[in-house]
């Protein structure tokens, strides 16, 4: 069956580095959905090299507003313009770097949307949440909060523990699909579920082949031409 599947460069490589490697990924042919995510710089030339390959780009983040006087800051509609399809919203590093919190990720996805961009919000506990068994806690009220008053059917969520990202601890496969259930229940069927966290070329499959995980979102592995290239061909 068909998955989606993101790839989160996050800051790791340079403008070059990435647009030569999505030249590399424009001569795979998968049978997912295939996103890259570079950073901002990379996006336009990114674009160019995949234009009309199948491959579809992503943003890694975009500011709460429309425009105006933000410095610094980076425009959904902007992003769109330039040939972005989807943007990463909430991931657990903005969250922990630029302190960003559910409510403003809320105006975030409202922002995404207007500029008909589809957000992937990411959502998942830390490791003392999941030992104390409030893992589902955290993530219903992440949910809560990010999608208050927002049609469900117009995102992607990748539910990412943070204890999993970039640790090479993943979550056990059986595991995420159980918390993907829940989540669900909470977003409707129809709104894909990804995971993300420690995926590599050796766990990928025992993901994809869960009921309830629909795609992967996938970091450090994501940069590693052969690596990537067994996870989505
Ligand atoms: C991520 O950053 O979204 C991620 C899942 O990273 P990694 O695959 O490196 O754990």
């Amino acid at each position: 069956m068909k998955k989606i599947i993101i790839a989160n460069w996050k800051m790791y490589l340079s403008t070059r580095e990435a647009v030569l490697l999505a030249g590399k990924y424009n001569d795979l042919k998968s049978p997912h959905s295939v996103i890259l995510a570079p950073s901002f710089t990379a996006l336009s030339g990114v674009e160019k090299t995949i234009r009309g390959n199948g491959l579809k780009l992503c943003a890694q983040n975009i500011f709460w507003a429309e425009y105006g006087a933000y410095t610094g800051e980076i425009a959904g509609l902007d992003i769109k313009q330039i040939g972005c399809e989807y943007v990463i919203l909430g991931h657990s590093e903005r969250r922990k770097y630029a302190k960003e919190d559910y409510e403003t990720i809320n105006k975030k996805i409202k922002v995404a949307i207007k500029a008909k961009l589809t957000p992937v919000l990411c959502i998942g506990e830390n490791l003392r949440e999941r030992r104390s068994g409030h893992a589902w806690k955290v993530l219903e009220s992440q949910l809560k909060t990010g999608l208050k008053a927002i049609d469900k059917k117009n995102i992607i969520i990748a539910y990412e523990p943070i204890w999993a990202i970039g640790t090479g601890n993943a979550e056990d496969p059986v595991d995420a699909d159980k918390m993907h259930a829940h989540i669900k229940k909470y977003v409707g069927k129809s709104t894909p579920v990804l995971y993300g966290g420690s995926v590599n070329n050796k766990n990928f499959n025992a993901f994809l082949t869960q009921k309830n995980i629909d795609g992967l979102l996938v970091g450090g592995a994501s940069t590693r031409y052969e690596e990537f290239k067994e996870i989505i061909t």
